[in-house]
């Protein structure tokens, strides 16, 4: 029988609610992993799984740590075992898309890895939890799954990490992959896998994860944004910046004076877009202000990006070679 680890990380797929009829108010990451395969009885003739609990929290709370435990845990697995089909994450919602980002850029390994949550808590009428978990070993158990890189399933959707992204606060299909669509699906007939071209080289696959991480954020564009805040961030030494810029990425005036006048060396800085869909790319003066454009990552992702790109100690030119040639990122 094919055998499967399943980390369990948290979030609404483990959340409680005082009452059945109750969506919002509820705690996230109360049920341990071993309570969401009891709950699927299915999932005894498709696999021996194997649940580890990483963490058990709502994945608004997920720390640096958790991410270090879960890509340590999935290099040493693939490492020793041979034999294991894939990994499955339960993850919150909220921030899946980062983890399942984060992991694509870092797990080197054609072996599917399949993060998956729910909208709805586990006490809820129609909880989507179990029909997904389902979902997730089906996938993570199909050979079409392997080498498709790092996928997230939810509501009979399969996506992959460079692209989803959570776009609804409520109902069960949440989740989408702009400009592009889902890579497939998963129901009663199997799963389907649409072709695409080869994901591409895993940038960070030796990278070693330190315990503390850069201090990297996000800065989001507006109408007469305070620039003051960029020159606050720049003064306490933040290692890395992504700007959500307006249409293709754009700064304001005010921010492209504050980035002109600091005096000290410009941290890695990317130009990701609040537009939620489309690129951003190079524009001739980014050289000027030490800025690289984010491509098709949203702001959440470039931030990933420049987590890893820091730890690995990388400079401005080295990011720009990286996402030049990555197909990964492109
Ligand atoms: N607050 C939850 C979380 O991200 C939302 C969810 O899982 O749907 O953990």
């Amino acid at each position: 029988m094919n055998r499967l680890l399943l980390l369990a990380t948290g979030g609404t797929i483990a959340g409680c609610a005082d009452d059945s009829a109750t969506l919002n108010d509820y705690t996230a990451g109360v049920l341990g992993g071993e309570s969401l395969l009891t709950a699927v009885p299915q999932l005894q003739d498709l696999a021996a799984i194997t649940v580890e609990q990483v963490a058990n929290v709502d994945s608004a709370d997920l720390l640096f740590e958790h991410w270090c435990a879960l890509v340590g845990r999935i290099r040493d697995v693939f490492l020793a075992d041979p034999g294991l089909a894939g990994v499955v994450i339960t993850h919150g919602t909220n921030t899946m898309e980062e983890t399942a980002w984060l992991l694509q850029l870092l797990i080197d390994d054609p072996r599917p890895v399949v993060l998956v949550g729910a909208m709805r808590p586990s006490t809820a009428l129609s909880a989507d939890g179990p029909l997904n978990l389902l979902q997730a070993v089906q996938v993570a158990l199909s050979s079409e799954a392997r080498g498709r890189g790092v996928l997230v399933v939810m509501d009979g959707q399969i996506h992959g990490a460079r692209a989803v992204t959570k776009v609804a606060t409520q109902g069960v299909g949440a989740f989408s992959s702009p400009g592009q669509g889902p890579l497939g699906w998963v129901d009663d007939a199997g799963v389907h896998l649409q072709m695409t071209s080869p994901i591409g080289a895993v940038p960070f696959s030796d990278l070693a994860l330190p315990q503390q991480w850069p201090h990297v954020v996000i800065v989001y564009g507006c109408v007469e944004p305070d620039a003051r805040m960029l020159t606050l961030l720049l003064e306490a030494g933040c290692q890395g910046l992504v700007f959500t810029g307006t249409g293709a990425g754009q700064l304001s005036a005010g921010e492209r004076r504050a980035l002109e006048a600091w005096p000290g060396p410009w941290p890695l800085m990317l130009r990701a877009n609040r537009c939620g869909a489309g690129p951003v790319r190079k524009n001739p003066d980014d050289e000027l202000l030490g800025l690289l454009p984010a491509g098709c990552l949203n702001p959440q992702k470039a931030r990933v990006l420049l987590l890893l790109a820091s730890i690995a100690a990388m400079d401005h030119a080295q990011l720009a070679t990286l996402i030049g040639r990555s197909e990964l990122l492109s």
